[in-house]
């Protein structure tokens, strides 16, 4: 039996810690992420679980930390979308500064990739044969792909990360300063702020233009890496549900005919802190 990690999640919208023990969480905190001070905020929550820590637990040995991307897998720098304050921000290093653990990082899409892969061997077994594409459309929007059985992590742990490929070259302005990215038609920060109210109150329309620019982006990809299916999972997808999911499939359809890619809606099997603590099992 393997000893109990820290799972650190960092989201744009919330910052969580745990402990976990055997894919179980022994402890667990969470806080909204501020908009300054984002370090010393998770520095701090990160120490009050380590202090939560039962007294007759056996103490963790490594960190694995989940965050939303863009990240980089080998120096552990972080550059959040949705988090301004950090910029290649160490954030693997200053973890492992902290605890004085050996600490690893993954994009969020990629930590709950690898746990799904892990822990469904029907998903890992399709994912194997004909390649799969992960996106979580939530307060970030981050993917995550499998070719050949083999996780494709590119240059700096981001392949597959499909939140800023141009949807449409005239289209809406993006945080990251390029117009027509994917993230402002699928991210809920950036429809709730267009839209002016909750997610679940979107119109008809803002749901299929969701769902089109999703279209857009996967036939890219599927054009790219040759993927058999996509799996969409997070808040957005959730509350837009068919709506969205339908004028994807339409759009893909109709950009690449041949590919034959599936669009499928998916829960992450595994708790996000879970997933996040699996990655400090991952370093190449
Ligand atoms: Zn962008």
């Amino acid at each position: 039996m393997s000893s109990p990690t820290i799972g650190v999640v960092v989201g744009a919208d919330r910052l969580s810690a745990g402990l976990v023990d055997d894919g179980r969480v022994v402890v667990r905190d969470r806080v909204a992420t501020p908009v300054r001070e984002v370090w010393r905020t998770l520095a701090a929550l990160v120490e009050r679980v380590l202090a939560a820590t039962p007294e007759n637990a056996q103490r963790p040995d490594r960190i694995g930390v989940s965050c939303s991307g863009p990240i980089d897998y080998r120096s552990g720098a972080a550059s959040p979308a949705g988090i301004p304050a950090w910029n290649g921000f160490a954030l693997g290093p200053r973890l492992e500064e902290l605890c004085g653990l050996p600490t690893q990082i993954d994009s969020s899409a990629g930590a709950v990739l690898n746990a799904q892969l892990d822990n469904d061997r029907g998903a890992a077994a399709q994912a194997a044969e004909s390649g799969m594409l992960l996106v979580l459309l939530d307060a970030g929007v981050d993917g995550a792909t499998v070719v050949g059985g083999r996780r494709l992590r590119g240059h700096h742990g981001n392949a597959g990360a499909i939140g800023h490929v141009t949807v449409d070259p005239d289209g809406l302005a993006c945080p990251c300063g390029a117009r027509g990215c994917l993230y402002p038609y699928v991210s809920a920060p950036a429809l709730e702020a267009e839209i002016n109210r909750p997610l679940q109150r979107a119109t008809p329309a803002t749901i299929e233009r969701a769902g089109i620019m999703f279209g857009r982006a996967i036939s890219d990809l599927a054009a790219m890496v040759d993927v058999g299916r996509v799996a969409v999972g997070g808040g957005v997808t959730t509350t837009f549900g068919s709506g969205f999911l339908d004028a994807a499939r339409r759009e893909l359809a109709a950009r690449a005919p041949s590919a034959g890619t599936e669009v499928v809606p998916f829960d992450p099997a595994v708790p996000s802190i879970v997933a996040a603590a699996a990655v400090a099992d991952t370093a190449e």
